[in-house]
């Protein structure tokens, strides 16, 4: 998401809308994320720009129980510098009078991205025999059976105290 700030004179403004997609590190499943970005960016001096406005990011990802797909959106806010040739952590670079917006979305981004995601605080997930949905009803599995080393391990408890 390129912006071309040649046209931006010192202490002046532009409205910056933008509507499209970006990919998250390879680690976030599905990393496509689609973005709505409105802000301002404004030319501070000194080569520096700010960006300040709001971000909507809508995730699609799966529900971390029955791995049904879910979408989440997730909104953030954006205040961030722009500076050229800077090597200071807390701000952007660019070059050619040309600003990429892109890494900045993808932090705010990962800042908000959720942890757990649910399709419903109801949901029952999946049987862990057979893989049938819980949501759907139930599949008849005997789901009590107990891991035998833990089993062990309540004997122990049981003889300690
Ligand atoms: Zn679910
Ligand atoms: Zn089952």
């Amino acid at each position: 998401m390129l912006i071309d700030v040649k046209n931006i004179t010192k202490g002046s403004s532009e409205s910056v809308v933008w509507e499209g997609n970006v990919t998250l590190p390879q680690d976030y499943d599905n990393n496509e994320v689609s973005v709505k970005i409105n802000g301002n960016i404004t030319n501070t001096g000194e080569d520096r720009f700010s960006f300040n406005g709001m971000g909507e990011a809508e995730i699609k990802t799966k529900c971390d129980l029955c791995l049904k797909p879910v979408s989440v959106k997730c909104t953030f806010d954006m205040a961030e510098i722009f500076a050229k040739d800077s090597d200071d952590e807390g701000e952007w670079e660019y070059s050619d009078k040309i600003l990429d917006l892109e890494p900045a979305i993808i932090a705010n981004i990962l800042l908000v991205y959720p942890m757990r995601v649910v399709c419903s605080e109801e949901c029952k997930g999946l049987c862990h025999i057979c893989g049938h949905d819980l949501n759907e009803g139930e599949c008849g599995c005997d789901r009590t059976y107990i891991d035998p080393r833990f089993e062990k391990l309540r004997n122990v408890l049981d003889k300690e105290v």
